[in-house]
């Protein structure tokens, strides 16, 4: 089982204590990022083209635990950049595992079996491995020949130690179905215990902009892979069923961005893990006084054809949470792939996007410079 049912349980009664609270607006997944600099350079990333001091910048463990802690999601996912060329990566996991967290270590897996030895398993942690597709999806996605085959070497050797290991994959418009199904065949054999599968998201930064998808064709392309795998029962994913149904067009959600809120060295991200248009310097000035109904596909031209799984996962546990029939009619039944498609949202009343990525920058450099000034030596004395 690729989510096993012990943090089901703890993620559904956590859910199930908002609701009773009352609280309209909790976090699931906190994102952290613990720093951007990565040992790739992928050409659908929205996070390596900062200037070097921002990529040279990193969180501290004490900043990182902080920010778990404010948040006080249930689940944390580290992300970056590449988390394990952060040098204290392994006091970060072991801290958020101390405090009973779920802790997903999203890895390229180059630098894998080389920190293994620093990590210990545990129900709390699980290795989470980009693998975009077969070794030839992979390379081409990630831009260097080799990295599938030392993933799958890695995977293998967290696995013989005894590790949680899933892969995340994201799907760009050149995916063929067919393929990606014997993909998805394939990772089990390679011993994976679940799949997290997502379309990408269009960075604006992003060096390649051609191979995004769109809403309509993301929902053919995930009809057309799940259909070849029994409607996703073929195999294990990491993810709810809600949100794969929703991938194949059968839902019409609404994105939680507050349901992964984001910590990076800049701070708290507004509005979600994918937009960078501000930053909050707190987890309680994110949530009260980001203008959240400014963002959403329908709301904003950047959310056009977001389907991502950091926007919509969320919606999809809560909808489980409430609805929880439907859910497990899903889960049993698998992901139904004809008949006719939810809604779609209409664009026509959406604001046009904001360009802040420039001016963002320009701040935090701004920033960097006068806290280095100061931490500077005196050389006055
Ligand atoms: S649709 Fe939601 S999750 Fe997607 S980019 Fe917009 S605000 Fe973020």
């Amino acid at each position: 089982m690729a989510i096993p049912f012990f943090q089901k349980a703890r993620i559904g009664a956590y859910v199930l204590r908002q609701h009773l609270a009352g609280r309209q607006r909790y976090p699931l997944v906190l994102m952290l990022e613990p720093l951007f600099r990565c040992n790739l350079a992928c050409a659908g990333c929205g996070k390596i083209d900062y200037p070097e001091n921002i990529l040279d910048r990193r969180l501290s463990v004490g900043e990182c635990l902080d920010a778990v802690d404010d948040c006080g999601a249930p689940v944390v996912s580290i992300a970056g950049g590449e988390p394990l060329l952060h040098k204290e990566i392994d006091a970060i996991v072991a801290g958020i595992v101390e405090r009973r967290k779920f802790v997903y270590l999203c890895t390229n897996a180059l630098l894998l079996q080389k920190r293994l030895r620093l990590f210990e398993p545990s129900r709390y942690f699980v290795w989470s491995v980009h693998l975009d597709g077969d070794r030839e999806m992979h390379d081409r996605s990630v831009c260097e020949e080799g990295v599938y085959t030392r993933a799958a070497a890695a995977i293998a050797a967290a696995k013989a130690r005894g590790f949680r290991v899933n892969i995340n994959c994201t799907l760009f418009n050149d995916a063929n179905a067919e393929r990606v199904a014997q993909f998805f065949d394939e990772a089990h054999s390679l011993g994976v215990d679940g799949i997290t599968v997502s379309p990408g998201y269009a960075y604006e930064r992003a060096p390649d902009q051609a191979h995004f998808l769109t809403r309509t064709n993301t929902k053919r392309l995930f009809r057309d892979i799940l259909r070849r795998g029994r409607g996703s029962r073929a195999w294990s994913f990491s993810q709810s069923s809600l949100f794969l149904d929703f991938l194949a067009g059968n839902q019409e959600y609404r994105c939680t961005p507050w349901g992964n809120p984001t910590r990076n060295v800049f701070g708290w991200q507004r509005p979600c893990y994918l937009l960078g248009e501000g930053y909050a310097s707190s987890f309680r000035e994110l949530m009260d006084e980001t203008d959240w109904d400014a963002y959403g596909t329908g709301n904003y031209e950047k959310c056009a054809n977001c389907m991502v799984h950091s926007g919509y996962e969320a919606t999809a546990v809560i909808d489980a949470v409430r609805h929880p029939i439907k859910a497990l009619k899903v889960g049993a039944l698998g992901v139904r792939t004809d008949g006719p498609m939810a809604p779609e949202i209409s664009l026509s009343s959406q604001r046009p996007a904001e360009f802040t990525f420039s001016s963002n920058v320009e701040r935090e450099l701004a920033k960097i410079r006068v806290t280095e000034r100061r931490t500077e030596p005196s050389t006055s004395a």
